[in-house]
C-alpha cells in the first residue's frame, strides 16, 4: 500500500478535551499534517467552558494549552458546524486521510420513575449546562423557588451541582458563571440540597478533593447522620483496599461529628437510598418517595437491593446525575446499549467487529464517560497512535485546503474559525475585566457570530 498523499490531513469531529489532546499529539507526530477540528458549537473546548464547575478556575487553565494548539497554522476550526447535519461523517472522509470521532456524551442517563418528567425534575446535565453558558441551556429557567433540592447520585457532576446549590451567590459572583444563572441564583430559596447515594459511602464515586471541599463552604453546614457510615464487612474490606476511599471515609467521619454552624443552608449527605417515585403538586415536583437498600454482594460488585423500607423527602428540585450518556452521530455505528460508539479501542468498528476505513474514535464517546480531563490525554494519544499506524488509511477525494470551506459555503453554513473565536474571546473577557470576573460569556448562538463579526468589525 502506498503511503497516504502529503500533508496528512485529519477531521476531529468535536472540539473538546479529547479532540484538542488528539489534535496535540498529532502535532507533536508529524510536520506534514493538517488538522481540522469541528465543533457544533463556535466556540472550542467543550466541557472545558460549558462542563467545569464555574468555581473551579483552575481545572480550567487546560485551555490555555488548547488554544496554542489551536494557533498552530497546521490546525483549522470549524464551530457553528454541526456534523451529521450541515456536512456527513462521509463527506469528511471524502476530503481528509482520516476522521478523529470525539463528541463525547452529550445526553444523560435517566432514572425510569413515576413523575421524572414533572416540572422541576430536571438533568445534572441540563442544569449544568445552564449555569456555564450553554446557549441550548440558556432558557433552561429552574425554578429555585422552593426550600428543598434533591441530588440523585454521588459522582462529581452531583458534588458540582449540590456544591452550586448551597454556595451564596457572592461565592459564584467572581467567576465565569452564566449572567442568568448568577440572577436565578441570587434569588433562589432552596435551605436544603439533600445528595442521595444508591449504595454506602464506601462506593460512591466522588474524588477526596471535591468531597472535601463539600466541607469548606460559607454559605452550607454539611450534614452526615453517622449511622450512614457504620460499614458492612464488604464495604469495610473494600475501603481498607482502597487508600482514597480510606481518606473520604475518614473525612465523612469527621463531618458526622462535626455540629452545625447555623449557616443559612444544609448540605445532606443520605445513603443507602433511591429515589422510587416523584410526587406533583400542579405539574410540578413536591416530594420524592425514597426508598432504602442495602447492600449484596454480586461476585465482588456490591449492589443496592431495596428493603421495602420508604419514607417521604421534600424536593422541589430534583437534579438527578447518574452519569452522562452518548448519543448517535448519523452515518457511524453505535452501540446504543453502551452509548457509546463502537471501536477495538481506536478505530471504530461495523456491528460485525471489522473496522471502518479511516474512522476512530476517542474521550467519552469512545470509552463511556469516565474519567477527570486528563484520562482523555493518553486515550486521545493512543488513538493517533494507531492512526498513524494505519497502513490502510484511504486516500481522499480531494484533501485540498479549499475542499472543506467550499463544501461549507456551498451549503451556507454560517462556520466560525479560529480567528472569531478570538474575537469572541476578546469581547467576554474585555467584559468580564470590567465586571471583576474572567469572562462574561455570550449564551446566545447569534450573539456569539455577531460579537465576533463586530469586534473583528472594529479591529
Ligand atoms: P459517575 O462518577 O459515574 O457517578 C454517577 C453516580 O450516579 C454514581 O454515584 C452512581 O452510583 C449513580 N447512579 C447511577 N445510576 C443510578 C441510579 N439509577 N440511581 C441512583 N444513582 C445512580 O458520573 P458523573 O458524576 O456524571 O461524572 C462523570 C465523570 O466526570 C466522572 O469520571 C467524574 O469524576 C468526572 N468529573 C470530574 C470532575 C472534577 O474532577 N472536578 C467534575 C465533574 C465530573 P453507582 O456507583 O451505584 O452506580
Amino acid at each position: 500500500m502506498s503511503a497516504p498523499s502529503s500533508p496528512l490531513t485529519v477531521a476531529i469531529v468535536g472540539a473538546g478535551p479529547s479532540g484538542f489532546f488528539a489534535a496535540d499529539a498529532l502535532l507533536k507526530a508529524r510536520d506534514d499534517v493538517r488538522v481540522d477540528l469541528f465543533d457544533r458549537l463556535p466556540t472550542p473546548f467543550g466541557l472545558v467552558r460549558y462542563g467545569v464547575a464555574p468555581d473551579h478556575a483552575k481545572i480550567k487553565a487546560v485551555t490555555r494549552t488548547f488554544e496554542a494548539t489551536l494557533r498552530d497554522s497546521r490546525v483549522r476550526f470549524f464551530g457553528n458546524v454541526d456534523v451529521g447535519r450541515d456536512v456527513t461523517v462521509d463527506e469528511l472522509r471524502a476530503r481528509a486521510h482520516a476522521v478523529v470521532l470525539s463528541v463525547g456524551a452529550s445526553s444523560d442517563r435517566s432514572l425510569g420513575i413515576e413523575g421524572e418528567d414533572l416540572a422541576g425534575s430536571l438533568s445534572a446535565t441540563e442544569f449544568v449546562a445552564w449555569y456555564n453558558g450553554h446557549p441550548e441551556y440558556a432558557d433552561l429557567a429552574p425554578d429555585l423557588s422552593g426550600r428543598h433540592a434533591v441530588v440523585v447520585g454521588v459522582g462529581n457532576v452531583a458534588v458540582d451541582v449540590a456544591r452550586v446549590l448551597a454556595k451564596s451567590v457572592d461565592e459564584l459572583r467572581g467567576t465565569d458563571v452564566a449572567d442568568h444563572a448568577l440572577e436565578a441564583l441570587a434569588e433562589s430559596r432552596i435551605e436544603t440540597v439533600t445528595m442521595l447515594g444508591r449504595r454506602g459511602p464506601a462506593q460512591a464515586k466522588w474524588t477526596t478533593k471535591e468531597l472535601r471541599e463539600l466541607g469548606a463552604l460559607a454559605n452550607a453546614d454539611l450534614e452526615v447522620d453517622p449511622a450512614d457510615l457504620d460499614l458492612d464487612p464488604a464495604s469495610q474490606r473494600a475501603v481498607e483496599a482502597d487508600a482514597a476511599q480510606g481518606r473520604n471515609l475518614a473525612f465523612l467521619r469527621e463531618a458526622a461529628a462535626t455540629p452545625p454552624a447555623g449557616k443559612p443552608r444544609t448540605l445532606r449527605l443520605r445513603f443507602l437510598a433511591s429515589p422510587t417515585r416523584l410526587l406533583g403538586r400542579d405539574g410540578h415536583v413536591h416530594q420524592m418517595i425514597v426508598g432504602r437498600n442495602r447492600l449484596e454482594d454480586r461476585d465482588g460488585y456490591l449492589a443496592a437491593v431495596a428493603t421495602g423500607e420508604e419514607e417521604t423527602l421534600g424536593a422541589d428540585l430534583v437534579l438527578r446525575s447518574v452519569g452522562y450518556r452518548g448519543v448517535p452521530l448519523p452515518g457511524v455505528p453505535f452501540d446504543a446499549k453502551r452509548g457509546v460508539i463502537p471501536s477495538d479501542g481506536d478505530q471504530v468498528t461495523h456491528e460485525d467487529g471489522t473496522p471502518v476505513s479511516g474512522v476512530y474514535v476517542c474521550g467519552w464517546i469512545g470509552r463511556g464517560p469516565s474519567g477527570v480531563i486528563g484520562t482523555n490525554k493518553p486515550d486521545a494519544v493512543h488513538t493517533v497512535e494507531a492512526l498513524l499506524g494505519d497502513p490502510h488509511l484511504p486516500e481522499p477525494d480531494d484533501p485540498s485546503d479549499a475542499a472543506i470551506p467550499a463544501l461549507l459555503d456551498a451549503r451556507g453554513v454560517r462556520w466560525f474559525d479560529a480567528d472569531a473565536w478570538h474575537a469572541l474571546d476578546a469581547v467576554e473577557r474585555a467584559a468580564g475585566e470590567a465586571a471583576g470576573r474572567p469572562r462574561v460569556k455570550v449564551t446566545s448562538r447569534e450573539a456569539m457570530l455577531d460579537a465576533a463579526d463586530g469586534a473583528r468589525l472594529d479591529a
